[in-house]
């Protein structure tokens, strides 16, 4: 996977389970850019904090 923003492979990526969903975390080392993803595909930070709230 590629950074988005800068294009460097130096991803860090996390998976994590939100409210029975598996979510990818993804955080770029060089610009410091980060980013969900699920089933779905990207998703916002506010999404994923409302999903967890809800649950
Ligand atoms: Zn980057």
């Amino acid at each position: 996977m590629r950074c988005d923003t800068c294009g460097k492979r130096e991803l860090v990526e996390i998976r994590m389970t939100v409210a029975g969903e598996e979510l990818m975390f993804r955080r770029c080392g060089k610009c410091e850019s980060q980013g969900w993803e699920g089933a779905g595909g990207s998703l916002t930070l506010s999404h994923v904090l409302d999903r967890a709230r809800a649950h």
